[in-house]
């Protein structure tokens, strides 16, 4: 038997948990978004005047601005019960109709990456969203039935990074698409704010104005590099969040003068390395070793907003900013040819 130890860790919070933590939990804390809360607010009064459900929902944006956190706060405004999955969990159609006919009179169904439900599921969802109920077919040939299942009215809330990859019909059928946008530095202050408040951290404003500069426009960011340098001004400092600790966080993180992270430099340097021509998507994933995926919605959307790198039809090309973020010349005269993918 080991002797018990005097020393007893708390539970580690992890990365999850702490983002749970931040979620806002309901529009009052959902900072940044007017525009996106004010037609919200609309359609949730005229379809309580009217005694109906909330029509179907789709939030599209880059991952991170806020898609599922604006879900939870609806339902937590609205009080409707919520449940929440996502495209690639719904394997088969059994799967959906076992979440379908659970639901109760006025359930929020928060449908995470919906573009990755597969097609027949999809087709199963149409006649939920239209007519509340599934129609399936048991058996085969003579013996095959038609079998309806009414399902209580609900409002399904469908959230896509990939808003083009949703079908037409699919789309159609959707009330209003809500479309996230970056957040501005100054909207970026204020999630930090608060969030520095939920972790019980003292902060300087300036400090948080560093942060936010360095956020990408994303609310998930900002939390993320606040966490880091929370760690700083914890051990390296004295528990007080201020610029120096946010600096040398950067510092530890490879946050460079540019806001450019390890990988935005690898991918800068992938481009350079081929002098300028355009290199595809596929290309540049293998030379960087992650996901074309991930490339396209968290890195790259960035490095364009900001100038260093441009998609065109040939594939990824860096521009001056990007060549100056590296210490490099921009190679000249070198013309874009078809990249082999
Ligand atoms: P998405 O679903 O679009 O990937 P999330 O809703 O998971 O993004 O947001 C990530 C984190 O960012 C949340 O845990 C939350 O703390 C924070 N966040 C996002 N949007 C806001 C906002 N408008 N106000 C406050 N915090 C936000």
């Amino acid at each position: 038997m080991t002797a018990p130890s005097a020393f007893q860790p708390a539970p580690r919070q992890g990365e999850e948990a702490l983002e749970r933590d931040l979620r806002p939990a309901g529009f009052g804390d959902f900072l940044g978004q007017d525009a996106l809360l004010s037609p919200l607010q609309l359609m949730i009064q005229a379809s309580k005047e009217r005694r109906e459900t909330l029509e179907h929902l789709l939030f599209s944006g880059l991952p991170g601005l806020g898609k599922t956190s604006l879900a939870l706060a609806l339902a937590n405004e609205i009080g409707a019960p919520l449940k929440v999955t996502s495209g690639p969990a719904m394997e088969r159609a059994k799967d959906l109709v076992g979440i379908l006919s659970s639901l109760e009179a006025g359930s929020i169904l928060f449908i995470d990456e919906i573009h990755r439900l597969p097609k027949v599921v999809e087709e199963y969802l149409y006649g939920a969203m239209e007519r509340f109920c599934v129609e399936f077919t048991l058996d085969q040939g003579v013996h095959a039935r038609l079998l309806k299942l009414e399902i209580q009215p609900f409002t399904l809330v469908g959230a896509t990074t990939r808003e083009a990859l949703l079908s037409a019909p699919f789309r159609s059928r959707f009330g209003q698409v809500f479309r996230f946008e970056p957040y501005s530095p100054a909207a970026l202050e204020l999630i930090l704010a608060r969030s520095a408040g939920i972790l019980g951290l003292e902060s300087q404003p300036e400090a948080l104005s560093l942060l936010a500069d360095h956020s990408r426009g994303t609310p998930r960011v900002a939390n993320r590099l606040l966490r880091r340098a929370r760690d700083v001004a914890q051990i390296e400092g004295n528990g007080k969040l201020d610029q120096k600790a946010v600096r040398r966080s950067f510092e530890l993180m490879g946050v460079d003068s540019f806001g450019l992270e390890r990988t935005d430099r690898r991918i800068l340097e992938a481009l350079a390395l081929n002098e300028g021509r355009p290199l595809g998507l596929k290309n540049l994933a293998v030379v960087v070793d992650e996901g074309e995926d991930t490339l396209e919605c968290v890195y790259e959307p960035w490095l364009v907003r900001e100038g260093f790198i441009a998609r065109t039809p040939q594939g990824r090309i860096l521009m001056e900013a990007g060549w100056k973020a590296i210490g490099q010349t921009p190679k000249q005269g070198v013309q874009p040819s078809l990249d082999l993918e």
